[in-house]
């Protein structure tokens, strides 16, 4: 098994979870195979006049609960095997916290700093006639995920709308309010991951007021996050993103922060706080630490060094199986990504139903419903940990999110 391979630690994790699940072998062996993944070639004009071929992928890990839902990300590191364990990912966060959707997620493999805006639109829309023929709004639904955000969503609704004849919102989630997006949403995950680094303070019996936070990561999740937790009282002390971080042992300007990534779009530049690398920040003497960026950033080498006392993950897939296994020996308590980060998913489930439903519910009634959702996932997790004793409240998520998962399997039946 290797250490950085995404699909080797959620199998390892579903690993972990198996002995409190009453599972059989074959059903088992079944939730570790991606039901399938399409592979499409995107052909792009781009702006110099010629055209690059970009690999991209779309993967619908587990259909048994409801469509497939999950986002999509541009990155240089996508992979069929990234994308398979992100759909994996989605499958038993939707699980864990009973949303009526399976797992999927797409990517494409390419560096979107480098794209003008017309790129960007032209390789979105070609990407979507790549998947047309997989997503549909009762069928797969895709959302925002790294590097792509609600004007990518408006051109896959559109492009989708186009070849159906008629605006089809409910294709896609994380859209802008003008082309049928939920109020609440481009803020979901962040404050998400606030309320839920709120309730893990109180489980590990710390107040929020005062707690130093590091956040690695400054896009809209960890940005938000910082944003949410400042005002809860914490002390944000540091943040990073590829560039580098800012510490300030004192407690950080967040909105100082937002407002110079907002122009800038990186935190380089930034000088009224300290630098820190981001290895600095990961194994930095604080609170809470809240990994927002990219997978494998914690691994054994760094979870024996991190000096947090609890672990929330904003990110999908941050901490690697065999930092795991360090992080448990040492007794750092983490919560996991597929119940830490689940408000984006949760706003997206509600965008998707309003949009199902041709209604629209107040910002009040959305952070309500996220709040109330996200809170139960927790407590029903907490309880799990302690019911059956499992080794970390991951484990424990687990256990939840595959006896849900194969329960609708074993209802529904196999087919032929
Ligand atoms: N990309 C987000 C995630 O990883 C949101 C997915 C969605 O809303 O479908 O959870």
């Amino acid at each position: 098994m290797g250490e950085r391979s995404p699909l080797d630690t959620m199998h390892a994790q579903m690993e972990r979870a198996r002995e409190y699940v009453a599972l059989d072998d074959d059903t088992f062996e079944r939730l570790k195979a991606p039901e399938r993944t399409l592979k499409v070639s995107c052909p792009v004009e781009m702006d110099d006049g010629h055209v690059e071929t970009f690999e991209a992928y779309r993967c619908q890990f587990d259909g048994a609960r409801g469509p497939y839902k999950g986002g999509i990300r541009y990155h240089p590191a996508v992979s069929a095997a990234e994308v398979e364990a992100l759909a994996g990912w989605m499958t038993w966060k939707t699980a864990t916290v009973g949303l009526p959707f399976g797992g999927a997620k797409g990517g494409v493999v390419c560096d979107p700093r480098d794209f003008s805006e017309r790129e960007r639109e032209a390789l979105t829309r070609r990407y979507t006639e790549g998947i047309r023929r997989l997503i549909g709004p009762d069928v797969d639904i895709p959302a925002p995920d790294v590097n792509t955000d609600p004007q990518t969503m408006a051109w896959v609704m559109d492009t989708y709308s186009t070849y159906q004849g008629h605006a089809v919102p409910e294709v896609v989630t994380g859209k802008p309010l003008a082309a049928g997006g939920t109020v609440g949403r481009v803020e979901a995950t962040g404050r998400g991951v606030s309320i839920v680094t709120q309730r893990a303070l109180d489980y590990v019996a710390k107040p929020v007021e005062g707690a130093d936070v590091a956040i690695q990561g400054f896009g809209n999740v960890g940005s938000v996050t910082a944003s949410y937790l400042d005002r809860a009282g914490a002390n944000v002390v540091a943040v990073s993103d590829v560039t580098g971080g800012r510490h300030d042992p004192e407690g950080l300007d967040v909105e100082a922060l937002r407002t110079h990534v907002a122009t800038e779009d990186t935190l380089a530049g930034y000088d009224a706080a300290t630098e820190v690398t981001n290895d600095d920040l990961l194994t930095m003497d604080c609170d809470v630490l809240i990994p927002a960026a990219i997978e494998n950033v914690i691994t054994a080498d760094v979870a024996d060094r991190l000096e947090a006392d609890l672990v929330v993950e904003a990110a999908n897939g941050p901490t690697t199986h065999v930092a795991d296994d360090v992080l448990i020996e040492r007794g750092v308590p983490v919560v996991p990504d597929i119940l830490a980060n689940a408000g984006g998913v949760i706003v997206s489930y509600l965008e998707w139903v309003q949009n199902s439903q041709q209604y629209s519910w107040s910002l009040e009634e959305v952070n309500a419903d996220l709040r109330e959702r996200l809170t139960e996932a927790f407590e029903t997790t907490v309880e799990t940990a302690e019911e059956e004793g499992t080794p970390n409240l991951r484990t424990a998520a687990y256990t939840t999110a595959l006896q849900r998962t194969a329960r609708a399997h074993e209802v529904r039946g196999r087919f032929p």
